[in-house]
């Protein structure tokens, strides 16, 4: 196993595009009113549109034990089997949160670097999401995968092909379709 930079940058947007399509999911697809997920996963990604930075007064295990405990569960079945690419994913995965949290506060300077390049999602990346109805710029790792997703339109083509083949349309226009 040799890990490089391709190899980890590579790890590094994959947990982008993965992490944002779970975020998608919920924020489009997921009903609060369901039993543990609408509690613990639907019903903050909610109040976090409606109060951004409510979720920085808790501490970092209470801001991230939903997202990060899968994810390390996952990597960790990666590893197991010796898929090492994908283990890292993973545990990058489990780390968008805590970097989604950086977008909301005042950071370090070498935090604040590597949001200027993109390796983080900055604060004015992230803004772009906190727009309602909070249907575009999904990926909260990276300030690179969400213009050119949203350039392709990406989110808005997969729901398409969903709901005209399955007739499973997101929540905010499903009540109007
Ligand atoms: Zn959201
Ligand atoms: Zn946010």
């Amino acid at each position: 196993m040799t890990i490089d930079l391709t190899y980890t940058l590579s790890a590094w947007l994959a947990a982008d595009l993965v992490t944002g399509a779970v975020h998608w999911w919920e924020d489009r697809y997921g009903d609060p009113s369901w039993p543990i997920v609408g509690r613990h996963v639907v019903q903050p990604n909610i109040l976090h549109h409606r109060e951004p930075r409510a979720f920085l007064a808790g501490n970092i295990v209470e801001r991230n034990w939903t997202a990060a405990a899968p994810a390390l569960l996952v990597a960790a079945a990666f590893a197991a089997a010796g898929w090492w690419w994908l283990a890292l994913v993973g545990l990058f995965a489990a780390c968008a949160n805590e970097v989604h949290a950086w977008s909301h506060q005042r950071c370090s300077r070498p935090v604040r670097a590597l949001q200027l390049l993109g390796v983080l999602a900055s604060a004015e990346d992230h803004a772009r999401h906190h727009r309602s109805p909070f249907r575009s710029d999904f990926c909260v790792l990276t300030g690179w995968l969400n213009p050119l997703l949203e350039s392709i339109r990406f989110w808005r083509g997969v729901e398409y092909v969903i709901g005209s083949t399955l007739g499973i349309w997101p929540r905010d226009e499903r009540a109007t379709a």
